[in-house]
């Protein structure tokens, strides 16, 4: 076989989400699984974290809700949908039992009235400087001004989302929370939740009743650096198809992009843009085989990349080379790129293979 292949650990999943129950303190976790949990798998990942212990997930998008509804079965667990009551939306939330995060004034009006026939849950999203989904300050009031707008709906939880919390010496956080509190304040009795994964590092104060992390779940450390308490879920590796010897001064791959200034050992892996490599990894990717880094050399190819291995007598075609992993950190093979966990993640392609560690 020579397809890439990705290896999902599902024990430590269940390390990292202890590790960020732990951080949460008397707060729920209530996983991020959309984007297929961020391309790992969401009915794997949430059936796993359904064991740990998790009762709330949050997904994205209507169709995502609908589709790890079914894989969770008749086991009741509250959904969340990010996205909210979009137009057209009503009916199938209803059905599947979703819990829409109502994110505007219309959106709060149209689940209002899809609950003529009882109560609908909802949780309301405020923005508290982010700009990008949630009621600001102005609409609350106008909400609170006109409460029989929820007058059918049983708002479970408040929620905001932060824009800087990967980023501790920003100010930004601390603005928010503060505006969080005053907002919240205005809806006594009602759940609060605010952190992401990188909210859960910021303190105590962050915690309220429940807690959103996605990407420290899945391995990426909160600062967008390998953090020593997150532990490596997602493994791609790719296979050798052939090794050869570059002479001094020729070149590998398309545009010439690597010039061999002596004579260098490479492998040609079976990894490339169709793999979720991204070409943004030359000039400065990496790769792990045998105990080291590897550098890859020149341009990714459609289906290809090669790495540097010199000094290397293991490999040999059919042997795996990690791009990244337990040995390459998630978070460092995404820096080599210019971007961060969160899309490597996602990019991985349905051509890759994949493999399950761990029960669940
Ligand atoms: C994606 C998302 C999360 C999870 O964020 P991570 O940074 O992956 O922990 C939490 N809340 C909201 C609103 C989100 O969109």
């Amino acid at each position: 076989m020579t397809e890439a292949r990705l290896t999902l650990d599902l024990d430590a999943l269940a390390a990292n989400h202890a590790t960020l129950k732990a951080r949460a303190g008397s707060a729920e976790i209530a996983p991020a699984v959309k984007a297929d949990a961020y391309g790992l798998g969401a009915a794997t990942v949430a059936n796993r974290l359904w064991l740990e212990g998790a009762r709330s997930f949050y997904v994205a998008r209507l169709s995502e809700g609908v589709a790890l509804r079914q894989a969770l079965g008749d086991r009741d667990a509250t959904i969340y949908v990010l996205d909210g009551a979009t137009p057209g939306s009503g009916d199938t939330l209803e059905g599947a039992k979703l819990t829409p995060v109502l994110n505007s004034l219309p959106q709060i009006e149209a689940w209002n009235a899809q609950a003529r026939s009882g109560r609908l849950k909802a949780a309301l999203h405020l923005d508290t400087g982010m700009n990008r989904l949630g009621l600001r300050p102005e609409e609350l009031k106008v909400l609170l001004g006109a409460f029989d707008r929820l007058k059918r709906l049983d708002l479970e939880l408040v929620i905001s989302h932060l824009a800087c919390a990967d980023l501790p010496d920003s100010p930004m956080s601390a603005r928010q929370l503060e505006r969080f509190e005053e907002t919240t304040a205005l809806l006594p009795g009602v759940r609060r939740s605010l952190a992401n994964s990188a909210g859960l590092f910021l303190g105590e104060a962050y915690r309220f009743d429940q807690a959103r992390p996605g990407i420290s779940l899945y391995g990426g450390g909160p600062e967008g650096a390998p953090h020593p308490d997150i532990r490596a879920v997602a493994t791609v590796e790719a296979p050798i198809l052939q090794v050869r010897v570059v002479p001094r001064g020729e070149s590998v791959g398309y545009g010439a992009g690597w010039t061999a200034p002596e004579t260098t050992r490479v492998a040609i892996l079976a990894a490339g843009y169709a793999d979720g490599v991204l070409r943004s990894s030359h000039p400065n990717g990496q790769a792990w085989f045998d105990g080291a880094r590897r550098r890859m050399l020149g341009r990714v190819s459609m289906d290809l990349i090669a790495i540097d291995i010199t000094d290397c007598d293991a490999a040999r075609p059919g042997a795996m080379v990690e791009l990244f992993g337990p040995n390459l950190p998630i978070d460092e093979a995404a820096s080599a790129a210019g971007t961060s966990a969160y899309e490597l993640l996602t990019r991985i392609a349905p051509r890759a293979r994949k493999a399950v560690l761990g029960g669940g």
